[in-house]
C-alpha cells in the first residue's frame, strides 16, 4: 500500500482517487474549493462518444468514450443522474454535411460502440420530425438521423462518485489549495510540506499552472477554451445537434430539467479569469436556436447561463479542431493529467492507476 495525494476534485481527480483506493492505496484528495465546483459542473451534460470527433479522426477516443458512456449508465445509482437520451441531427438543404456523409458517420459511431451501443441510428423523414412537436422550422428540412447517447446530471453524478471514493477510504479535503508539488512526492499547502509516495496533479485547466508554480516544465501545453450555455424556459421532447450556419461548429439543443439547454461556444480564455457566459455568446446561442426553431426566443426566455473552461491539449490553431483526448506527463513521483472529457474519466483513471503502480513498483 502506498500513500498517494491527488490534487483536484473534479471528475478526473475523483475517479483517479477512487480507482487508487480500490487498488489498496491510502489516498488523500485535495480540492482548492468545493468538489465538482469547476469545469466538471459546467459541461453540456452528455455522456457521449462524441460523434463530431469522428471528423477529427479521433476514432480511438470515440471508442473509449462509448465504452465509458456504458460504464456510467450501468453504475449511476439513479436515472436522474444518468440516462439514455435520443438526439436528432436534422439535415437541411445546403447543409455542410450531407445525408450520406452523416449516414457513414453514424454507422461508424454504431460500429465503434459495438456491444456498448444504445440502439442503432435511424433516418427520420421531415414529416416525422415535424410531427415531433418541438417546432423545428420546416422550410428546407430534408429529415434527420436519430441516435442515442447518455445524459447526466454532471454535478450530482460527480458527487456520487466522490461519495463512493470516500466509502472506499479516500480522505477528501476541500478548501485546500495546493501551492506546490514536487517530483519527490512533496505537496505544499498552507506553507507546510507533506511527503507522499506519489502525487497526481489532476487540476484540470490549472494543471499547467500548478507545474509552473512548482518550477516544473509541463511538456504538454494546454489550450484553455471557455464554453457557455444558456437555458430557456421551454420544454423539448428530445435532443438536437445543429450545424452553426457558415461554420464548421455544431451546437446542442437539449431537454434539461424541464427547460432547454443550448450550448456551447468556444472562446479562448485564461483559467485565472472567472468563466461567465458573455452577452455575445448568449446572442450567438439565441441566434442559433432562432435559426432552427419556429417560435423565436429572446433574452427574456433565458432562465440560466453557465460557462466552464475546457482543458484541451493544444493541438490546432482552431480550438474546434483541438484533440479531445488526454495525455499524461511524469516528473519522478508526480503524474500530471492533461485534458480528458467528463465521459472518459473512468478510462483516464484506470490508465493513471496503471502508470502510478508502475511508478511505485520502482520505489
Ligand atoms: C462548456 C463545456 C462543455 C463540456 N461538455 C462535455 C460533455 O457534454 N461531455 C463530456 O464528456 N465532457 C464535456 N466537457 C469536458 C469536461 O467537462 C471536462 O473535460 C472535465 O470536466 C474536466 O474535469 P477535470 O477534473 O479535469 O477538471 P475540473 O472539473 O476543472 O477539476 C479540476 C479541479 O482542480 C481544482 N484545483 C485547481 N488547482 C488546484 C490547486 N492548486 N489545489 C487544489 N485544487 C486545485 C479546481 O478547483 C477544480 O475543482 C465540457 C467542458 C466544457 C467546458
Amino acid at each position: 500500500m502506498a500513500a498517494v495525494a491527488v490534487v483536484g476534485g473534479g471528475v478526473n481527480g475523483v475517479m483517479i482517487a477512487w480507482t487508487l483506493a480500490r487498488r489498496g492505496h491510502a489516498v488523500t484528495l485535495y480540492e482548492r474549493d468545493a468538489l465538482m465546483g469547476a469545469t466538471s459542473r459546467a459541461s453540456s451534460k452528455l455522456l457521449h462518444g462524441g460523434v463530431r470527433y469522428l471528423e477529427n479522426g479521433e476514432f480511438g477516443l470515440v471508442k473509449k468514450a462509448l465504452a465509458d458512456r456504458a460504464w456510467w449508465l450501468a453504475h449511476a445509482p439513479d436515472p436522474a443522474l444518468a440516462h439514455p437520451l435520443s438526439i436528432v441531427w436534422p439535415i437541411y438543404r445546403g447543409a455542410r454535411r450531407g445525408r450520406w456523409l452523416m449516414k457513414a458517420g453514424f454507422a461508424l459511431y454504431d460500429a465503434l460502440a459495438g456491444a456498448a451501443g444504445l440502439g442503432r441510428h435511424r433516418w427520420l423523414t421531415a414529416a416525422a420530425l415535424a410531427e415531433g412537436g418541438d417546432g423545428l422550422k420546416r422550410e428546407g428540412l430534408r429529415g434527420g438521423y436519430r441516435y442515442v447517447d447518455g445524459q447526466m446530471d454532471d454535478y450530482r453524478l460527480g458527487l456520487w462518485a466522490a461519495g463512493e471514493a470516500r466509502n472506499a477510504g479516500v480522505a477528501l479535503v476541500e478548501h485546500a489549495n495546493v501551492e506546490r508539488v514536487g517530483a519527490d512526492g512533496a505537496v505544499t499547502l498552507h506553507g507546510e510540506t507533506r511527503r507522499f509516495d506519489a502525487v497526481v496533479n489532476a487540476a484540470g485547466p490549472w494543471a499547467e499552472r500548478l507545474l509552473a508554480a512548482s518550477g516544473l516544465a509541463a511538456g504538454v501545453q494546454l489550450d484553455t477554451v471557455r464554453g457557455s450555455h444558456i437555458v430557456l424556459d421551454r420544454t423539448l421532447s428530445q435532443g438536437y445537434l445543429f450545424e452553426v450556419p457558415g461554420e464548421r461548429r455544431v451546437v446542442f439543443v437539449l431537454p434539461w430539467q424541464g427547460g432547454t439547454l443550448i450550448g456551447t461556444t468556444e472562446v479562448r480564455q485564461s483559467p485565472d479569469e472567472a468563466a461567465e457566459c458573455s452577452a455575445d455568446e448568449e446572442g450567438y446561442l439565441l441566434a442559433l436556436y432562432n435559426h432552427y426553431f419556429a417560435a423565436p426566443a429572446t433574452p427574456a426566455d433565458v432562465v440560466a447561463r453557465f460557462a466552464g473552461v475546457r482543458p484541451l491539449i493544444r493541438s490546432a490553431a482552431d480550438p474546434n479542431r483541438a484533440l479531445r483526448d488526454y495525455r499524461f506527463a511524469r516528473h519522478g513521483r508526480l503524474l500530471t493529467v492533461f485534458g480528458g472529457k467528463w465521459t472518459t474519466a473512468p478510462s483516464l483513471a484506470a490508465e493513471a492507476a496503471e502508470r502510478l503502480d508502475a511508478l511505485l513498483a520502482h520505489r
